[in-house]
């Protein structure tokens, strides 16, 4: 079960979830990161570095922010070929 990045990432985009995933599978779009859910590897590493308590494991996803597991998804089906964000 992967990890998601919801709304508190909008416009803050600091990627210090990106210096610490080891698969790189954090990706950045036009507003916030997104994390690709088929190359996540679950490991939560990225959770407790992000300044603003954007990043959740799928299961804990906040109600008000649920919308953004299917966002995370969804990023990568219209931005086929997008490269990991550079750390
Ligand atoms: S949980 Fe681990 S593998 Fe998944 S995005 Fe975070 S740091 Fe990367
Ligand atoms: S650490 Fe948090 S705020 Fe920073 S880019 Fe990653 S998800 Fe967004």
């Amino acid at each position: 079960m992967p990890y998601v990045i919801a709304e508190p990432c909008i416009n803050v985009k600091d990627k210090a979830c990106v210096e610490v995933c080891p698969v790189d599978c954090i990706y950045e779009g036009p507003d916030m990161l997104f994390i690709h859910p088929d190359e996540c590897i679950d490991c939560g590493a990225c959770e407790p570095v992000c300044p603003v308590k954007a990043i959740f494991a799928e299961d804990e996803v906040p109600e008000q922010w649920k919308k953004f597991t299917d966002m995370n998804k969804q990023f990568f089906k219209d931005n086929p070929g997008v490269q990991p964000a550079k750390k």
